[in-house]
């Protein structure tokens, strides 16, 4: 059964992780979703603006027209293709602020509710005639050339869309004296990239309700398999207590019965009568069995009394003397010489307790200690006054282990040594004891360690 509980345990454990990746794996997939929809929705959204509005157009313009006087130096071998793209940066330098500034313009009318960086890089930049391409700028090859916008890095930002700007040009250039007429094309490429501040909160924002879902559902499965392992652990706990239970009980109750058996069979035979002295030996053993399972019937009964139940009769009574006699009493009630008694009760106090009750408790104490103990045990009983009344009992014996400790007064609870199954009980015992201590508003306390010995600590308040 424990190695199917654990079974169940290890299985919901791995269930629980698979089930936690499935649903990590989905989350992140709809993240990527979410993200590709919000980006090409803002993409849409500013997707040639410089193109739809006046004021960047002529602006565009404005840095083209001077970019082909330029590229036409360059033609007539005037200037080095590093020039070209220096001079190209000066050009659009000087017009950037403005340029954002109506940008941001054009952003605002669009409404999209949220922070954004944008800018235009150059991507290639070849001039074309008939004998050849020559290749003034590419991206590929060198490092990025930001041609207007704001300054942001390429793996921060998304590409918005590119642009392709084609022209022939012809002019006019004094070439060895003489008058010449050029014609070039230009091929120059760019490429829209923006950057949207805090794009991951907002894709998550967008997410929050699926996300909170998803941890209450994985926390209610959580709780409902723990839930629900701790009450089949729980349940496996109350079942192995009531067989042992069931064990104990008929196991003390099969010796009083057999002998009953035995006794009333001598009973029948005719010559019994005749012999006195076995006759009453029979009856007086029928009576003791009788007596014996009578006891054993009212310890189930009694012993299991909640401390709300137990009708106290108190009265005040000398510590010293109560004390001392109860030592004494249960000294006598054994037979083994070797226990060793160390008494410290000279504490003339009066408590105030139902001497009935109480004196069941400490015999509960001390017939553990025998049973528990070794062979040659030594009981330590020792009381003092503090604030309350202190009574503690410690022998010698096999001690608790400490796991077993928290469940010692627990209703049946035995612990689960093979030591201790060799001893006859029911597990009642402490379970009693700790009642009627609480119903004297005490508390009952152990401290143990396995082959040195136990102890239990009793403290009553003094009225
Ligand atoms: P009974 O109901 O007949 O008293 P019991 O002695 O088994 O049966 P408790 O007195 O409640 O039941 O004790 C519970 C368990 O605690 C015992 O079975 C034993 O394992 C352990 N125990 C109690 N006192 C001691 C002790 N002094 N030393 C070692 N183990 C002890
Ligand atoms: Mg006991």
């Amino acid at each position: 059964m424990l190695k199917k509980i654990r079974l169940l345990i290890i299985a919901s454990i791995l269930g629980l992780l698979a089930l936690s990746l499935i649903q990590g794996y989905l989350i992140n997939n709809t993240y990527k979703q979410k993200k590709d929809v919000f980006i090409s929705e803002t993409r849409k959204a500013i997707s040639r603006l410089d193109d739809f509005s006046p004021s960047l157009d002529k602006m565009n313009d404005v840095w083209q027209d001077h970019f082909l006087n330029i590229i036409a130096d360059y033609y007539v071998k005037k200037i080095s293709k590093s020039t070209v793209l220096e001079k190209l940066n000066s050009i659009t330098d000087s017009i950037n602020d403005t340029y954002i500034k109506n940008y941001n313009k054009e952003l605002l009318n669009k409404n999209i509710g949220y922070n954004l960086k944008f800018q235009k890089q150059v991507k290639t930049i070849i001039l074309l005639d008939s004998i050849r391409n020559d290749t003034i700028f590419n991206s590929k090859l060198k490092s990025s050339f930001r041609l207007l916008g704001e300054e942001f890095s390429i793996k921060e930002g998304h590409k918005v869309s590119n642009s392709l700007w084609m022209t022939d040009h012809n002019f006019q250039r004094l070439v060895n004296g003489k008058e010449k007429s050029i014609t070039f094309n230009l091929q120059f490429e760019t490429e829209d990239r923006m950057n949207i501040e805090g794009w991951e909160k907002i894709v998550l924002r967008k997410m929050t309700s699926l996300l909170i879902l998803s941890v209450f559902i994985f926390l209610l499965v959580f709780g409902l398999l723990y839930y629900s392992i701790k009450n089949l652990i729980t349940q496996k706990k109350i079942a192995d207590i009531k067989t042992d239970f069931v064990n104990n009980i008929t196991h003390e109750l099969k010796t009083p019965l057999a002998t009953l058996t035995l006794a009333t069979k001598m009973l029948k035979t005719k010559e019994i009568i005749s012999k006195q002295g076995i006759f009453e030996n029979t009856v007086n053993t029928i009576e003791r069995q009788n007596i014996r399972l009578q006891k054993l019937i009212d310890q189930v009964l009694n012993n299991s009394l909640g401390y709300q139940e137990i009708q106290l009769q108190k009265e005040l009574v000398n510590s010293k003397k109560y004390l001392n006699l109860i030592v004494a009493d249960f000294q006598l009630s054994l037979d083994s010489k070797s226990i060793k008694f160390h008494k410290s009760i000279n504490i003339n106090q009066e408590i105030f307790i139902d001497k009935f009750y109480f004196t069941t408790a400490l015999l509960n104490i001390l017939e553990n200690a025998v049973k528990y103990g070794k062979e040659h045990l030594e009981i330590n009983i020792f009381s003092k006054t503090d604030e309350n009344f202190i009574i503690l009992i410690s022998d010698n014996g096999i001690g608790i282990p400490k796991k077993e400790q928290p469940f010692l007064f627990d209703k049946f609870y035995r612990v689960g040594n093979k030591e201790v199954h060799n001893v006859k009980g029911l597990g009642l015992g402490l379970y009693y004891t700790n009642q009627i201590i609480k119903a004297h508003n005490g508390i009952i306390s152990v401290e143990s360690e396995v082959g040195k010995g136990t102890s239990f600590t009793i403290e009553i308040p003094l009225n």
